[in-house]
This record gives C-alpha cells, structure tokens and sequence, in this order.
C-alpha cells in the first residue's frame, strides 16, 4: 500500500506522527493510499524550513522567480494526462473534466508569468519641494493554503502560483481526500527549478489546520471548502493576527426569463448541475424559471435530458457524465436530503435514487436527481447539497425570482438566461452575488481576473487570483524620500503637508 508522507525542502518525506487517513477510489471503494496527517511539530518544522528559504527567494529577481512559473507551465503540460488520470483515479470526476481542473490552474500559473508586472509599485516625481514619493510591493513571508477535494489542482495553484511568485514561500494543506495531485505539483515546481524550501506541501487533518492558524511565523492563509470551515478558520486565522481569505459553500441560482431560449437553458443546466456531479463550487444548483408556462416547458426539456445523463466510473471514457460522489458519507448525505425534499413536498420527477452499476457496487454513485416545485422552506433549498441533484423553484415574475438568491445565505455564483438587455443588466446591477452568468451558466472568471463569492460564500476581503491575488499576498509600503539638497533649515513641528 503507497504511503503519501509530505513535501518538505524539495522532497517527499514519510510522516512521523503514526496517523494516517485512507485514500479511496470514489468508483470502486478501494483504499488505493494511505495519507500521513501531520502533527504540530512536523508543521512547525515545514515552516522554518519555509522561513529560511523565503529570504534568498524574495531576493531572487521577479523575472527569475516568473522563468520557474514559465517552465512549471511546460510541465504540466507535458504531464497533463498523468496528473488528470491520478486526480480522476482519487476523485471521481471524469478525464476531460480532470484535465480541466488542472488547465483552470494551469492558466493562474500562466498569469503569474506576468508577475514583474504585478509587483510594481507606483512613483511620483516632485511630490513636494525636492521629495518624490514611492511605493513597493513585497510578500509577506511564509503564508499558506488549505484546499478542498473538489479541485485538488486547480485550488492549490490558484493559492501557491501567486505566493511564490510575488516572493513568499508556502505551506499547502490540501484536502486528506486527494492528495496525490497537489504532491505531484509541488514535484513540477521543484523540477521547474524553484529552490528547496519555497514550497512545501504538509497533509493533514484539522491538527494541521489548528497548526497553520496558531502559528506565529505564517502571515497569511487562504481556505477554500465548505462555509463551516471557511468561518473557524477565518476566526481563528484573524484572531491570531493573520492576513486570512476564507472561500465557502454556495447555493447557485440560474434565473431563466420566459424570452430565454429553452434549450440552450436546458443544456446549460444540465451541463452546470450534474457536470462533476454537482461537487462545483460553481454548480447550479436551483434552477428559477420565471412564469408558469416557462416552467412547464423547461421542465419538459429538462426530464430527457436528465434521464439520459450516464453515470459512471472514469475509466468508462466517453461514456459517462459524470462520475461517483467523494464518499460514501457524501452520498448518504446527498440521499438524506433528496429524502426530505419528497417527505417536505417537492415533486421528485427524475428520482436517481435506486441507482446502481454493475461491477460497482462499492462505489460512491448516485443517479440524477431532478426536483419540481420546491419552495424556499425546504432544506434541498437552504442547504448546500453537492451532489447530482437540481431543484427547481417556480417564480411568478422576475422580481420574485431575483428575491431568491438575493435572500439565500450564499452568494457565490448565479447566471440569467434572457434575450433582454435590459433585464440582463438589471439584474446583473442589483443582484448581491459574487459571480454573475449572462447566458452562460458556470460563469468562472478567468485567472487573470478574479474569484470569489459574497454573503456566506467569502469570508474577508480580496478575492483569489488576478490583481487581487498579488494584493493578498503582498504589502504595500510607500516610501517618502528627500535628499539632503533638498531640506530647508530647523525643525518643523506641524504635520507636513505638500501644499
Ligand atoms: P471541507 O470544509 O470539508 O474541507 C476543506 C479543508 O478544510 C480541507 O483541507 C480539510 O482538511 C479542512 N478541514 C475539514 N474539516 C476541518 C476542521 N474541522 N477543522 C479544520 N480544518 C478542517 O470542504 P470539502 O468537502 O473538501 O470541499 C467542498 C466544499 O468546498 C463545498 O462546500 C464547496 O462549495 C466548497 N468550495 C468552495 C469554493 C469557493 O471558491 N467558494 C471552491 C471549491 C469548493
């Protein structure tokens, strides 16, 4: 059985706390690795290490430091398929979407290419008699990242890409569920010439997690998983004094106006609520179709389309949708929740229940789920379910449907599908979410802009990647600079102004 340790100081070493977590294949329910979960003391030692390497890091010039990015990206490409075999094998979801999940990353270290270009700072000339005025970005030091299951490559490089390019080294705690891909990235930057030290991978449960957030030498930390998390470690992380980002659950609405076009409509939701089986971030989760014959005729577009989704392991290449749900607590969880939304009322019309694939019966599946006239009470519409279930909620006007996501907890994404200009900037004007579709259902902003979601979905300010990034992981100091020509005689006693 593989034993998955941790990378420390440019390599891969075995855990000494003794615990370990098992790693599963969600298709099958074998047990494929064993992952070491750290003690407090092996994450201290990661981070001295971190410590001393960051200094001759940040020295090296933005323009070296951004040729280790260029050169990782020429990796990842050369090892695509490797690195989306390995993530479809500990995760589930399909190859193409794997390799997805590693070009959504790919393109952040593509970004961080440009990072000279970040990191400059701003000038004035002659900003009082004899003084020019400056400022200066610099990292933070050791900062780190905890990362979820749901994009074991793409989070952890929207996370370390930018760090270590800006100059800081990086503690990466990702998700005990996967931890084969983030192990295999760090490999990449080591091959891609990043010195020893500068990035450092410790897995690990929430003893690992408590570790990071005490810890007095890490400056900052950014968290992706669910809210419950993303608020402890938020707390904890500023209560002791850190610069923390904190990205949560989210309950993704998709608003359909009557003048949409009905099938495009129907693929976009189908595609954006069962792709990946619904474990996205970004997934549309509740579908709002505005008026009752709009409703009806989605609905009727919807059943086939849901009916015929084929679920399956990713081995089954082209033939499958989707894959199986994370765990088998997932999918207990996930077949809860469709319970209750047939016990509290709402009308389960393509019920994937009873779903079973020969040859599989150990895997984590769960059959498309496809819901009607669900209202606003239930718990398939308050909780996030993360899994391959869409719920439906009728809407008579356009104002009442723009009321639902404006009232949910959650504000990560939402999407409209109308032919209206007008309406589509009204909405895309007055909604309270972070991420906003205009007939485009998963509407992830590319990486040299930037993501994150509001309400309960994002705790903290600045969002990931992009020129928010850079900000994140960086400080500003400004620098007011006069040479010895240039002072007047005596002291002066009044706040200087440049008048
Ligand atoms: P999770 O909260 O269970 O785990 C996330 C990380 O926190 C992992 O590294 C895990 O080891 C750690 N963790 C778990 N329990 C902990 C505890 N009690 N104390 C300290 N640390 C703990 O999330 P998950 O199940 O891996 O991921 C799915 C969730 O992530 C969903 O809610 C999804 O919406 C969310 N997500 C959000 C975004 C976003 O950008 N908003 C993106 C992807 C996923």
């Amino acid at each position: 059985m593989e034993e998955i340790g941790h990378f420390i100081n440019g390599q891969r070493v075995a855990g000494k706390s003794g615990r370990t977590a098992d790693v599963f294949n969600p298709a099958t329910g074998e047990v494929t690795a064993k992952v070491a979960l750290a003690t407090t003391a092996e994450l201290q030692e990661a981070v001295a290490i971190a410590e001393k390497a960051q200094v001759g890091w940040a020295k090296t010039n933005p323009q070296r430091r951004a040729r280790v990015m260029m050169k990782f990206v020429s990796l990842l490409h050369r090892d695509m398929d490797k690195l989306a075999s390995k993530l479809s094998a500990e995760h589930g979801k399909t190859f193409p979407d794997a390799k997805g999940d590693v070009i959504r990353g790919l393109e952040v270290a593509e970004f961080c290419i440009g990072a000279p270009h970040m990191m400059k700072g701003e000038f004035t000339e002659g900003a009082g008699p004899g003084i020019d005025m400056y400022s200066m970005r610099q990292p933070l030091g050791v900062v780190a990242g905890i990362t979820p299951f749901n994009f074991p490559a793409m989070i952890p490089m929207w996370k370390f890409c930018v760090a270590i390019a800006a100059g800081n080294s990086f503690i990466l705690k990702p998700s005990e569920r996967n931890p084969s891909v983030p192990m295999m990235l760090a490999e990449l930057m080591q091959e891609a010439g990043l010195p020893d030290g500068v990035l450092n991978v410790v897995n690990g449960d929430k003893e690992a997690v408590d570790a990071i957030l005490d810890d007095p030498i890490i400056q900052a930390v950014g968290f992706v998983g669910s809210t419950a998390i993303a608020e402890y470690v938020y707390t904890r992380g500023t209560a002791s004094g850190k610069r923390v980002q904190c990205f949560g659950g989210a309950k993704n609405h998709m608003l359909i106006m009557p003048d949409a076009d009905l099938d495009q409509a129907a693929d976009a939701l189908v595609g954006a609520g069962f792709g990946a089986a619904g474990e996205r971030c970004m997934a549309i989760s509740v579908a709002v179709p505005v008026g009752q014959e709009t409703a009806d005729r989605l609905i009727e577009k919807l059943i086939p389309r849901v009916e015929a989704l084929k679920v399956g392991p990713y081995t089954a290449g082209d033939d499958v949708d989707f894959g199986p749900v994370i765990t088998p607590q997932a999918r207990d969880r996930i077949l809860g929740l469709v319970n209750s939304g047939v016990e509290q009322g709402a009308k389960l019309v393509v019920d994937g229940r009873d779903f079973k694939l020969q040859g599989y019966e150990n895997g984590n599946f769960v059959g498309p789920c496809l819901f009607d006239n669900a209202t606003k009470d239930m718990d398939i519409y308050k909780e996030e379910i993360f899994g391959p279930v869409l719920t439906v909620v009728r809407a008579e006007n356009y104002e009442e449907a723009l009321s639902l996501p404006m009232d949910h907890e959650y504000g990560n994404g939402t999407a409209i599908f109308t032919r209206d200009g007008d309406t589509a900037r009204d909405f895309a004007s007055r909604i309270n979410i972070g991420m906003v579709g205009i007939n485009v259902p998963i509407p992830v902003p590319l990486a040299y802009h930037t993501f994150g979601g509001w309400k309960r979905s994002g705790f903290g300010d600045l969002n990931q990647h992009g020129p928010d990034g850079f900000k994140f992981y960086t400080r500003t100091k400004t620098v007011t600079s006069r040479w010895p020509s240039g002072v007047k005689e005596g002291a002066e006693f009044s706040i200087p102004t440049m008048g």
